[in-house]
């Protein structure tokens, strides 16, 4: 065992690797919906009245949604939106067109500085499955703005920031290659989860609203495939967009980990994670399926 650490988010971890799981061994199956679930589903088609009323939605040339995005019943700040992703309640990213989220993504942000001028830096990100923190099964993403920068997005922007960045600096090689293509790296890094994966722009932009067509292109062909990747093993998964607060330099990057681990009495104490997986051990357990995944969509 040895202590490490995430390098980015700064996280201290103890690697060890007797505990190492292959990701068969986390395998679980999802219960097929109710008819009662599928009746109910507030993210589903027929039942947007559910709703609270929608900030945009995004629809297709026939007129039918794609993307709706509007406020959390439950909201736990000001600021709390819902982004169901897809009309289909049991598809997930990798067998939907990700055009109109990313869209539809880019104009709430935008929105939502021009309206909220106190709002510092927007959280994004996707709890996919019960593990991860899903309440409704329908896929979805939150998204939560807040009027102060938190301490760890603000040591971030330091490590991210102009010559500096840690990224451009390759700090990132600490962690293992999985897929270098034109604009972005996929890579397992040293996270707090097992199978963390990082992917990032080679290039240094602060948000993906700065993003040309063709990097957008392809980050979302590596987010389907890392989800169709994942699929096989996981019940459950988180995405996290690590996002620029407002008007700060910045290298975002996105982090996708399954949900397999959970903190016990000795995180909540020390601080400390406990992760039985280094980023060698993560490639050689899931490296072929996510190499696979992505020539699937095109990357050789
Ligand atoms: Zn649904
Ligand atoms: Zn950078």
């Amino acid at each position: 065992m040895r202590l490490g650490r995430d390098y980015l988010l700064g996280t201290p971890v103890i690697i060890s690797p007797e505990r190492a799981k292959r990701p068969h061994q986390y395998s679980y199956e999802e219960p097929p919906p109710s008819p009662e679930e599928l009746k109910n589903c507030p993210f589903c088609p027929g039942n947007e009245h559910l709703t609270p009323s929608e900030h945009l939605r995004i629809t297709n040339t026939s007129g039918r949604w794609q993307v709706r995005i509007f406020p959390n019943k439950f909201k736990i700040w000001k600021i709390h939106d819902v982004i169901v992703d897809t009309p289909e309640h049991l598809k997930d990213w990798d067998e939907v067109d990700l055009r109109p989220l990313f869209e539809a993504i880019k104009r709430r942000i935008g929105q939502i500085y021009k309206e909220h001028p106190e709002v510092k830096w927007i959280s994004l990100f996707r709890n996919y499955g019960k593990l991860a923190g899903a309440s409704i099964r329908h896929s979805h993403l939150q998204l939560i703005a807040l009027d102060f920068v938190p301490e760890r997005i603000q040591r971030l922007v330091e490590k991210l920031s102009g010559e500096k960045c840690a990224i451009c600096r390759g700090e990132w090689k600490e962690g293992v290659l999985i897929k270098e293509s034109m604009f972005f790296r996929l890579l397992f890094v040293q996270g707090a989860q097992p199978y963390e994966l990082e992917l990032h722009l080679k290039s240094h932009k602060p948000s993906p609203e700065f993003l040309e067509k063709e990097e957008v292109e392809e980050a979302l062909l590596f987010l389907k495939a890392v989800v169709k990747a994942f699929k096989k093993f996981f019940s459950s998964y988180n995405v996290l967009f690590f996002l620029a607060p407002r008007d700060r330099d910045f290298h975002f990057f996105v982090r996708i980990f399954p949900r397999v681990t959970f903190y016990a009495g000795f995180e909540f104490e020390s601080g400390i994670v406990v992760n039985p997986l280094d980023p060698g051990k993560a490639f050689e357990f899931l490296g072929e399926e996510i190499l696979s995944a992505l020539r699937f969509f095109g990357f050789e």
